[in-house]
């Protein structure tokens, strides 16, 4: 670039003094000049040699600057030493030097400038060296005083000119570095938020003051179920997290406070309703003024089921607790009292209607033991027995057994859709069939009126599937809600047990028992049961064989 400058000054001037030449009549004293383009242009050459061989910046700087000094030399001597007007022109290397290489060569192009001029007007004074011949400039005169002068002034520019522009230039360098730290911690910083933000598995929103969204990050789409253009730009009391007068105290309260918590279980998200848990916090510029709200939120359906379940196991096993130490209790006594009867009854002092009193006594406390027995078998979870048996002919039987209880009326219909007729799978054989005929049962009587029941089957590569739904009275969705909780019935003569022992029995076997009920129209109880890798092979080619029996 120096380079390049240089080149075309000096071009310039060669073509104003080629002009000048020839438009003015009389010949011009400046032949000098083109001995000083020829120099510079010598230079030149020179200055791109050395930089093929030199990388360093700072010598080719050095050396370019020294030279400009010596061509600058040569004009002031062609023009007239001390009354040369060009000694200003050392200025222009001395902040070239300053900007380039800072103080350290700005003070050093200086006193290179000093020494150049100071030996050149000290030679020309005492006559070492002669005036140039084509000088133009007219001589005056130089005293020793004025000589002093013009070196002082000159000097002290050329020092002033030297470090007023280095510590500028330096202080500009300086500058620029900073920015650009600074430029790159914004970068970094920029990166980790976006990070950050793109990579939280909560959903994040950002509100402005007015409550309209500004952003809203991957997850909270996922979440939502919704792209970015369908919910920026609209006021969040068009997503479902608040009732609009809602929204306004949850504002009212984030003026006073930092956080407002919510729940919320009824957000329709695509066909279904979700659970979503968010907070609200207010968002400050960095001088602290109010600038918005960010809303982070989280699906809580998949946790609340969990702990719903959770929470019902374990109150399960607290009351098959509670009820088999309560049960053991009675037979105890029982037993005591059962076995004292018994010696009475030997005793020949009784009358034959005490006798049969105490007959009485002995077949009702062996019920009550018996009924005492069966609950127990209910309550308290049971050794489970795991063989290979057929579950869909376990189907089959247990909806013949039901066909034939006097609960079963001629305005009752059962359709069977049992296929394959025949599927192998381990499991408790008996704990199975009592799920389904607690199922079947509780379908029948959910029909005081009569009705149809609908069983079907499907089996699929991991899951063997049992349907059970009836055109009954349904349940309310809080019924649903505690139908495997043990002792509630709504059925006349019922315990509350059977859903509570079945969803047991099921969980036990690593399946899944669903409901879905519509009050009025009726309840489709769903049985999953997991079917493992190698019994599902033995079980479709027992099914095969099943199917042609
Ligand atoms: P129980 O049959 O002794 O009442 P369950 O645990 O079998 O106890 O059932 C609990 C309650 O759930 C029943 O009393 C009834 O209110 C309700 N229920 C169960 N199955 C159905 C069904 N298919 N349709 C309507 N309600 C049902
Ligand atoms: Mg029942």
């Amino acid at each position: 670039m120096l380079i390049a400058v240089r080149v075309v000054v000096i071009t310039t001037l060669l073509m104003a003094a080629l002009i000048i030449q020839y438009t003015v009549k009389e010949i011009l004293p400046i032949n000098y000049l083109y001995t000083i383009a020829a120099v510079t242009y010598g230079l030149t050459l020179f200055y791109i040699v050395v930089a093929n061989f030199i990388r360093s910046r700072k010598i080719n700087l050095a050396v370019q600057i020294a030279g400009d000094l010596i061509v600058e030399t040569l004009l002031v001597y062609f023009t007239g030493g001390l009354d040369s007007p060009f000694s200003f022109l050392y200025l222009v290397s001395i902040i070239t030097a300053s900007m380039l290489l800072f103080r350290r060569g700005g003070l050093f192009t200086a006193s290179g400038a000093v020494m150049l001029y100071g030996g050149l007007a000290d030679l020309m004074y005492y006559r070492v060296i002669a005036m140039p011949e084509s000088s133009w400039i007219v001589p005056t005169l130089w005293t020793s005083s004025r000589l002093y002068i013009n070196m002082a002034t000159n000097f002290a520019g050329y020092y002033a000119t030297a470090l007023l522009t280095s510590y500028l230039s330096e202080k500009l360098q300086k500058t620029f570095e900073e920015l650009d730290v600074n430029r790159q911690h914004l970068a970094a910083l920029r990166a980790l938020n976006q990070n950050v933000v793109e990579s939280i598995p909560s959903g994040l929103i950002t509100l402005s003051r007015e409550g309209v969204v500004s952003f809203i990050n991957p997850a909270g789409c996922q979440i939502l179920r919704t792209d970015p253009h369908a919910v920026i730009g609209h006021h969040i009391n068009e997503l479902q997290f608040f009732a609009p007068p809602d929204w306004e105290s949850v504002c009212d309260t984030l003026a006073t406070e930092q956080v407002v918590r919510r729940e919320k279980d009824d957000i329709s998200v695509g066909e279904e309703n979700r659970s979503l848990g968010y907070a609200v916090t207010p968002l400050n510029t960095l001088e602290g003024v109010a600038s918005g709200y960010t809303l982070i939120f989280q699906d809580l359906t998949d946790m609340k089921k969990m702990e719903a379940e959770l929470r019902l196991k374990d109150r399960m096993a607290a009351v098959g607790e509670l009820s088999a130490g309560i049960a053991h209790e009675i037979r105890n006594p029982l037993a005591a009292i059962a076995g004292s009867v018994q010696v009475l009854k030997k005793s020949n002092a009784l009358s034959p209607p005490e006798q049969r009193l105490m007959t009485i006594i002995l077949k009702e406390s062996e019920r009550l033991n018996k009924s005492i027995a069966d609950f127990l078998r209910f309550v308290k979870p049971q050794e489970k027995r795991t063989t290979e048996f057929d579950i869909a002919a376990s189907l089959s039987e247990t909806l013949d057994l039901l066909a034939n209880s006097p609960e079963l009326r001629s305005d009752h219909h059962i359709e069977r859709r049992i296929s394959p007729a025949s599927f192998i799978v381990s499991g408790d054989a008996d704990q199975i069939r009592q799920v389904f005929w607690n199922l079947a049962r509780n379908a029948v009587q959910a029909m005081p009126n009569g009705g149809a029941l609908r069983v079907s089957t499907e089996a699929t590569a991991d899951t063997y599937r049992i349907r059970f739904s009836d055109s009954g009275r349904g349940m309310a969705e809080a019924d649903q809600r505690r139908l495997f909780q043990p002792f509630r019935t709504n059925f006349p003569s019922g315990t509350g047990l059977g859903m509570a022992i079945s969803y047991r029995i099921v969980q036990e076997h690593g399946g899944q028992i669903d409901v879905a009920s519509w009050p009025g129209m009726g309840t489709t109880i769903t049985v999953s049961l997991p079917i493992h890798a190698a019994q599902a092979v033995v079980g479709s080619q027992l099914s095969v064989v099943g199917a042609g029996r």
